[in-house]
């Protein structure tokens, strides 16, 4: 069991597969992308195996596959199935825009993939399109489909919550009357440089501190239109019968739904104390915290080292893990290329 110098349990790797993405999300990434990193500064598949292999030797017992898009790096399904097969790891999870999932669901499925979060922050096609610059909001929801029919299991809904946008949280919360789909409302936050790219653009689609909804305020609204289309009331689910989840979400439900509501609250609560995660950079960077740049060059430690050199790594990143971020506008690199 891996723990890091505060005695949290650390047991679950987020790996971005890819910096590149098919969808230019307006707080993620600047119109025009961001700069691509070259093909050999990329970590291979058979790196991130090699990689994946020795943290789940030093405690890592969960994996998820995250970007940029994972589904535009061609050999993901095989990438997933190799994964699968490293004795000890317990689970791997898939974060997507969905735009991709009804080509690979069942693939992915029959590669040994369970779990799966479609990112969707808005359920009227023409925001979606403004939000994600030219996304289908109807390729989605058919990714979303897919997902469903191949016995994904749980699939998870990620929203971001935006003031300006004014979203339709009753339309996300229908949905889970209908079936067991976890809805996760997530605080926006001000991430990446994406923000400063917009402004020097003099773009109007920045988001702003202005744009940030805390949870409070977003369980207020929703108890309140639930209420008021008289579909029942919002109750918290207790943490045992929570959708399996390796995070610090809380979920509630409407009346006996199949379907929850959470809330990830990174800004008005943030939950460090909880955290359990590290992540690497889809070019070799071990990252020990979402907002902080320190990160470890284990690209080259893969490249040049051995397997002991490579745990060593892992060492000196538990050892080095923050114990609370201090959040402030801006990282140095994008949502993107961190692998959100
Ligand atoms: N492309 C995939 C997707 O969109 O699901 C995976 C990568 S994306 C960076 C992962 C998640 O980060 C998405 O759910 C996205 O909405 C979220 N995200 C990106 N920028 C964010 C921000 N500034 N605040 C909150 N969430 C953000
Ligand atoms: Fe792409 Fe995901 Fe970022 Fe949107 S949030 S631009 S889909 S990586």
């Amino acid at each position: 069991m891996a723990t890091d110098s505060f005695g949290r349990r650390i047991d679950y790797l987020r790996i971005s597969v890819t910096d590149r993405c098919n969808l230019r999300c307006v707080y993620c990434m600047p119109p025009e992308g961001v700069q691509w990193r070259k093909h050999d500064e990329i970590l291979s598949f058979e790196e991130i195996e090699r990689f994946a292999k020795i943290a789940v030797g030093e405690g890592i017992s969960k994996i998820r596959l995250t970007g940029g898009e994972p589904l535009v790096r061609s050999g993901i399904v095989d990438h997933v199935r190799r994964l699968r097969e490293i004795t000890g790891l317990e689970a791997i999870a898939l974060t997507t825009n969905g735009t991709l999932l009804r080509k690979y669901a069942a693939e992915l499925r029959a590669a040994g993939l369970e779990r799966v979060n479609v990112s969707l922050d808005t359920l009227d096609p023409e925001v979606y399109s403004q939000v994600t610059r030219g996304g289908s909001l109807e390729a989605v929801l058919d990714g979303l489909e897919a997902a469903f029919e191949v016995g994904m299991d749980p699939v998870k809904l990620n929203v971001v919550v935006v003031r300006r946008l004014e979203q339709d949280l009753l339309g996300f919360a229908r949905m889970t009357l209908e079936r067991p789909i976890h809805i996760r409302f997530i605080e926006y936050m001000p991430v990446g440089g994406a923000h400063e790219a917009s402004c020097a653009s003099g773009s109007t689609d920045i988001w702003t501190e202005d744009d940030h909804v805390p949870a409070e305020e977003l369980l207020g609204r929703l108890r309140l239109e639930v209420a008021e289309a008289g579909l029942g009331e919002i109750v918290p689910v207790a943490k045992g019968n929570a959708p399996g989840g390796w995070g610090p979400a809380s979920y509630y439900r409407i009346g006996d739904a199949p379907g929850t509501l959470g809330v990830i609250t990174p800004l008005s609560h943030h939950f460090c104390g909880e955290c359990n995660r590290l992540r690497l950079t889809a070019d070799g960077g071990l990252r020990t915290c979402l907002f902080s740049d320190d990160e470890l060059d284990v690209r080259t430690v893969l490249r040049q080292g051995t397997d002991d050199d490579v745990r060593a790594l892992i060492h000196t990143a538990l050892a080095n893990k923050p114990e609370s971020h201090h959040m402030r506008i801006g990282t140095l690199r994008s949502m993107s290329q961190i692998g959100g």
